[in-house]
């Protein structure tokens, strides 16, 4: 800028500069009053900056993490090939704030279909920078000061820190395991709600509920007895539900994933959440969006319009086009829906067979593709660390993939406060290719070996 001015301008400038001592203030010019935002106190540190880091520089066989190591379906990256490269320039440009026209086109037919009712693509739908922009958006809109928003155990560990940042209250209420008969593996439908437990936790403060089904970590499935115990108090308590389905494809055994916001007297108080990252296996994409009722779904919109505005047109466009095809094909053996969970669930139970030979008991997940296993057998080989609080599945966790190379998620992770004594289980990530899976089964052999040789 001082090139452009004149020379004796320029010299007058650099003078006054110096006269005025500027340069001698460098030194005192650090800034001593706290920078930091009263809402950021307590939620500095995440999870996955820490693990994801250490599986970066210590793992071969990367379990930790939620996303796919195999490549999306053909038909979504060639849809992406086409949105950059085919005719339309303008897909380089922003589109409609509130979503790609094509994309909330097709996911209003889509969720329409499947909740059984007529969507409005303007209004009843909205595209966000993933899921976790829509969780983000749903606390912003709804949550003032003090409010309270219930939060099941385990749980998704970004529900908390979001509602703390909105100014409201989280409110936890565990799933609680029963012990399986026969001496059969557990199964994610074995951890409950304690219908008494959770009615308790609804009070005057209670704005919303945060519900993740088919869950993240567990894998469980919510049966519709207990979604309409759900329901049921969210209507009595006139509260809200924030519906985290990113999972809704990813569900074994011929169970069926059922929609809170298709039960009686939820729609008009659910924001459903869906993300193409886990529906086409694309977690890089960061394409998500919010389906509800426009008297939710509008402060949403404004909360958008104030802050990110635009999400990428090239993705959206690429996810319409994979949207269409499924709903061309839904319901038949072709639809990637039917095939994606028909090959998670034999890496599932490959898994679930590996983990149980080498005695890290798994939790038969229903849905996700994660999967949780016990690992109270293995207390003798990690190292105990005097004075220390932090839980053994973390301490588990990071001593397994710095000595053996293999990463997981502590379980502790996904719980607050109280229940935070589940500390002997840690999470594995299932959608991988078979090679990586054969990589991880190969490592705990070899673990096991050591472990039984004198
Ligand atoms: N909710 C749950 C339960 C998740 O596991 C994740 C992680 N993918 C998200 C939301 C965020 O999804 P996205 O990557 O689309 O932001
Ligand atoms: N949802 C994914 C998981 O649970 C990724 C989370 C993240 O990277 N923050 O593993």
């Amino acid at each position: 800028m001082l090139r452009r001015v004149g020379p004796s301008l320029r010299h007058f400038l650099l003078e006054r500069k110096s006269s005025a001592g500027y340069s001698s203030y460098s030194g005192k010019a650090k800034m001593s009053r706290p920078v930091q935002a009263r809402r950021l106190e307590g939620i500095d540190k995440n999870i996955w900056v820490e693990l994801v880091q250490l599986a970066a520089t210590y793992s071969t066989v990367d379990l930790g993490q939620g996303f796919p190591d195999f490549p999306p379906p053909d038909f979504l990256t060639e849809a992406a090939v086409r949105a950059l490269s085919g005719e339309n320039h303008m897909l380089h440009q922003y589109t409609r704030a509130f979503g790609h026209p094509p994309l909330v086109k097709v996911l209003a037919q889509f969720f329409g279909k499947l909740l059984g009712r007529d969507l409005d693509p303007m209004t009843n739908v909205m595209v966000t920078v993933g899921a976790y922009q829509a969780l983000f958006y749903c606390f912003q809109a709804f949550i003032d000061e003090g409010d309270e928003v219930i939060i099941i155990e385990p749980f998704f560990d970004c529900y908390e820190p979001m509602v703390k940042m909105a100014g409201g209250l989280p409110v936890f209420v565990p799933l609680r395991p029963k012990a399986p008969k026969d001496g059969k593996l557990m199964s994610s439908a074995d951890w409950q709600l304690d219908p008494a437990e959770l009615a308790s936790k609804f009070s005057e403060q209670t704005k919303a509920i945060v519900l993740n089904s088919p869950n993240n970590p567990l894998g469980k499935v919510y049966s519709r007895g207990e979604l309409e115990l759900i329901a049921d108090l969210c209507v009595k308590h006139d509260v809200l539900c924030i519906s985290d389905e990113v999972y809704e494809w990813l569900v074994y055994d011929g169970k069926e994933h059922i929609r809170i916001a298709s039960l009686r007297g939820m729609w008009d108080r659910t924001v459903t959440i869906g993300s193409a990252g886990k529906t086409f296996s694309a977690t890089g994409w960061k394409v998500g969006w919010t389906v509800g009722p426009n008297r939710l779904l509008q402060h949403i919109r404004t909360v958008h319009q104030n802050s990110v505005y635009h999400c990428a047109t090239l993705a959206q466009d690429a996810v319409a086009q994979g949207f269409q095809r499924e709903l061309e094909l839904y319901g038949k053996p072709e639809s990637y829906f039917i095939q994606l969970p028909t090959e998670l669930q034999k890496k599932r139970d490959w898994l679930v067979q590996s983990l149980d030979a080498v005695g890290m008991k798994p939790i038969v997940p229903e849905g996700t593709y994660f999967l949780v296993a016990d690992i109270s057998q293995f207390k003798s080989d990690v190292p105990d660390v005097p004075d220390s609080d932090e839980p053994y599945d973390s301490r588990f966790a990071k001593w397994m993939v710095k000595n053996k190379g293999l990463a997981t998620i502590p379980l502790s992770s996904f719980y607050c406060g109280a229940h935070k004594n589940y500390s002997h289980f840690v999470r594995f990530c299932f959608a991988k290719e078979d090679a990586t899976l054969k990589a991880a089964n190969d490592i705990l052999q070899k673990w096991k070996q050591e472990k039984t040789s004198p």
